[in-house]
């Protein structure tokens, strides 16, 4: 769902939105159209026959629609050919090129900008150092002024931008675009993050908190056929995103997957960042980690430092490791009896510490979960890289704006930017 949509300037009707119209596919034509998008781009079906299958539709229908998406550019039909009961049919595929997505992945320190195509490969990145303490309007301009950089530094037909997702280390609204009572990002609560960006870069913009965009990626291209998902990020803080029947699941608000502050003895419990005692994060998170080891006298500050220690074989740190990874797997042990996931993965930085991690993850999660619950689940580390964030907010935007409602304001939307470019580009010429 697109909840931020900026008022784009121009109004000729272009090429390929007149072209779209003249052919009468008002909007709930575009709709029924982008459900068949849907099914491709799932992998459900990659041939007319086989959308006539999918779709229960009648073969003139799905010509009808198909039409529509092969007149936007949304498909593309190659000379690979599938079997089909009869004939071979040709092949039909989501069209990568259609436009890029802009994904920005804001970390404490760096924030990485890249411009993707729809798969979502990585076409064009880049990377400020930043602190994210240094407020909403310092880190947004940044990301505005690179990201106009970036754009300019693509090819002309690259240029036609999809939208702009963003992922913050912080409990963020989706819906509202907001972040909300951060407890690592002064100054940013409440601030209208997608309204700004949206306003800046006259793109459609969308916010979510980095470990939900993580799970995302992680399971569109690694694990796109498990339906209950669990991803736990354990990194300098821990969070977690769950994904239900292939989408994320927010909850009300989006704070659900907030493991981190799940507190558990609130007596003689250390103090968390959040500033209440004895949550998950002030016992297990890397930042908690690199505390106690400062207290033995070595010098660590954030998961990065504990990995370092326990690749140099520190018992103390790796026993510390063992003792995060039981107490992570208590809460994932809580969770699975909620949401009864299929795969749980562990990712972030501290899952590079592997099996001396994962180990009491495991053994917490198979002591305390009903048989039921054990049955076919899987517990692994994740497989993603350090881009997991970045693909996640491409698939944001692609998503949103690929969805079968939103397809026709897509297509208006991009059909009037071109509109835009090419008069700018022709008074520029009279101009010379
Ligand atoms: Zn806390």
């Amino acid at each position: 769902m697109y909840h931020t949509y900026l008022n784009v300037i121009g109004c000729a009707t272009s090429r390929i939105a007149g072209k779209v119209k003249r052919m009468g596919a008002p909007s709930e034509g575009a709709e029924a159209a982008g459900r068949l998008l849907a099914l491709i781009r799932d992998g459900k079906a990659s041939s007319r026959p086989a959308l006539e299958r999918a779709s229960g539709l009648s073969r003139v229908t799905v010509v009808q629609r198909l039409r529509y998406l092969f007149d936007a550019g949304l498909v593309v039909e190659g000379d690979a050919t599938e079997a089909s009961g009869g004939r071979p049919a040709r092949v039909i595929s989501a069209n990568p090129d259609f436009a890029v997505a802009i994904a920005a992945d804001v970390g404490e320190s760096v924030i990485r900008i890249a411009a993707t195509d729809l798969s979502p490969r990585i076409i064009a990145e880049t990377t400020i150092d930043l602190d994210v303490a240094s407020g909403p309007m310092a880190t947004l301009t940044e990301i505005v002024r690179a990201t106009r950089k970036l754009v300019s530094g693509l090819g002309k037909s690259q240029r036609r931008v999809l939208g702009v997702g963003l992922s913050l280390p912080a409990p963020v609204n989706h819906v509202a675009g907001r972040v909300v009572g951060p407890s690592v990002m002064r100054g940013w609560d409440e601030f209208d993050v997608c309204g700004f960006l949206g306003r800046e870069l006259s793109v459609p913009a969308l916010v979510d908190n980095d470990v939900n965009l993580m799970a995302l990626s992680e399971y569109r291209q690694f694990w796109p056929r498990v339906e209950h998902f669990l991803f736990i990020k354990a990194g300098t803080g821990i969070g977690s995103g769950i994904i239900l029947d292939g989408a994320i699941y927010r909850g009300a608000r989006g704070a659900s997957g907030d493991i981190g502050h799940i507190q558990f003895d609130e007596s003689s419990a250390p103090l968390c960042r959040c500033g209440k005692f004895g949550c998950v994060e002030a016992r297990a998170a890397g930042w908690a980690i690199a505390r106690d080891l400062r207290a033995n006298g070595y010098n660590a500050k954030n998961a990065r430092d504990v990995i370092d220690l326990l690749e140099q074989r520190e018992p103390d740190c790796i026993q510390r490791v063992r003792e995060a990874g039981r107490l992570l797997g208590e809460v994932a042990a809580d969770v699975v009896s909620v949401l009864n996931p299929k795969t749980i993965i562990i990712g972030g930085t501290l899952s590079r510490a592997g099996e001396h991690l994962l180990a009491g993850v495991k053994e917490m999660i198979y002591r305390r979960s009903l048989p039921l619950a054990l049955d076919g689940l899987g517990i692994f580390r994740a497989r993603s890289d350090d881009r997991a964030g970045i693909l996640g907010a491409a698939h944001l935007v692609i998503d949103a704006a690929l969805a079968p409602e939103a397809i026709s304001g897509t297509v208006d939307r991009l059909a009037r930017a071109d509109d835009n470019r090419n008069s700018e580009k022709t008074l520029r010429r009279a101009r010379k």
